[in-house]
């Protein structure tokens, strides 16, 4: 098969639509347009029976019951409703929530805007890979604790949460558990009674679902947990998110999630194998390149690289037609050193450095060899230019 450019190689950003996930949405937005909340006729049976479908296709991704399944607009609203709504139902207990610096701006922006109000939140460090350890989370649990929300895996870098570790010391001390995962689910296995989770993000866009559409998982047995709706209006989706549902996103979510389910474990050892040889040949063809996150707890498809004496913004208008991130930049809007880096002790040049690989579904070998030579060709030619980069290379020689 012929290259074909652009290269797609920021799959953590978003995710193509799977043909297979299209055609099984394509008859919801067409002839079976009913409400699923439509109790009298038949268009909202249909509506309702494809809309439980979906739910019990999301649900056996993580190994949760149908039931435990809320329907929101994404990931971003999942993490609102967890964090807010949890803070609200848990007042009478306490005030407290323990998350991290490495979080998304999901579930940073939410703590920070209940640390204005009048909760507490401890921001933990992590470590210099962005992996956040049990006994952190631990010592961090007071008796005012009600939320310990911490990612399964990190957008930027890819590194891996002990989450069923994490979820055993929420359990012990009797805090909610909230995780946030947008990136895990589909990639790594997720079981939410093995891994103690009462509260689980994820969107459909991230696993060649379609935008605009995601759930929270809400524990209900054992014990079940209650979260004040943040969102009212009919009392959809058992009073915790009201509003008519995007009946072609949930079909389109269940059928992504099912696809994903089915393929994670070809999909997984074929990306780890495509984003090795990529760092491999980067690394081989190149000098002065390191790894930003956990070398082996991480995802597949994810390899955060820095180039030192390359600014990642200069290298990315270089090789134009391949679509990545930098991870200069913490959203495209803003061009501070990135949170997450700069929380794991990244320098401010290094992050300027870095770029963010994310494969998919789509990545071919063929990509990923081109991708190589663009790379080593185009830091090659930025770092000729670079007076730092030649006084290291002298150093080196000395
Ligand atoms: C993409 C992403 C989100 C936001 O998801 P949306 O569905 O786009 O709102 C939240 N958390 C993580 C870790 C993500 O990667």
């Amino acid at each position: 098969m012929a290259l074909s450019l652009p290269i797609y190689m920021d799959h953590n950003a978003t995710t193509p639509i799977d043909p297979r996930v299209l055609e099984v949405m394509m008859p919801y937005l067409t002839e079976h347009f009913g409400n699923a909340a439509s109790r009298n006729h038949s268009f909202g049976w249909k509506a309702d029976a494809a809309v439980d479908k979906a739910r019990q296709q999301v649900a056996n991704l993580i190994g949760a019951l149908p039931k435990d399944i809320v329907f929101t607009s994404g990931a971003t609203e999942s993490n609102n409703l967890a964090i807010k709504g949890a803070a609200q139902m848990c007042r009478r207990k306490g005030n407290h929530i323990v998350t991290s610096l490495m979080e998304h701006k999901a579930v940073i922006d939410p703590c920070r805007r209940l640390e204005e109000a009048d909760c507490q939140v401890t921001w933990l460090k992590g470590d210099g890979y962005g992996r956040v350890s049990p006994k952190e989370v631990d010592r961090a649990v007071t008796d005012k604790t009600i939320l310990i929300s911490i990612m399964a895996a990190n957008n930027e870098v890819g590194t891996l949460n002990p989450i069923a570790q994490i979820g055993k010391v929420a359990r012990r001390r009797g805090v909610l558990f909230h995780t946030d995962a947008t990136q895990a689910a589909g990639r790594i296995p997720i079981d939410i009674d093995a891994m103690c989770i009462d509260l689980l993000s994820l969107s459909a866009h991230k696993i060649c679902g379609p935008k605009g559409v995601g759930c929270l998982y809400v524990r209900r047995r054992g014990p079940p947990v209650h979260l004040t709706c943040q969102i009212d209006g009919g009392g959809h989706e058992r009073g915790m998110r009201s509003g008519t549902l995007n009946v072609p996103g949930v079909v389109g979510l269940g059928a992504a999630a099912e696809i994903v389910g089915c393929e994670m474990t070809d999909q997984a050892g074929r990306l780890t194998a495509l984003r090795d040889r990529l760092t491999r040949g980067i690394m081989d063809g190149l000098d002065f390149v390191t790894l930003n996150g956990h070398p082996a707890h991480r995802l597949p498809n994810t390899a955060n690289l820095s180039f030192a004496y390359v600014e990642g913004e200069a290298l990315m208008m270089k090789i134009k037609d391949i679509a990545v991130s930098s991870g200069s930049a913490c959203t495209s809007t803003s061009l501070e050193p990135g949170h997450v880096l700069r929380a794991m002790g990244v320098s401010d040049a290094m992050a300027q450095s870095s770029i963010r690989f994310s494969l998919g579904r789509t990545t071919t070998s063929q990509e990923v060899d081109y991708v190589i030579d663009q790379v080593i060709k185009a830091v090659g030619e930025l770092r000729e230019l670079s007076p730092l980069y030649e006084l290291a290379m002298e150093q080196a020689r000395e």
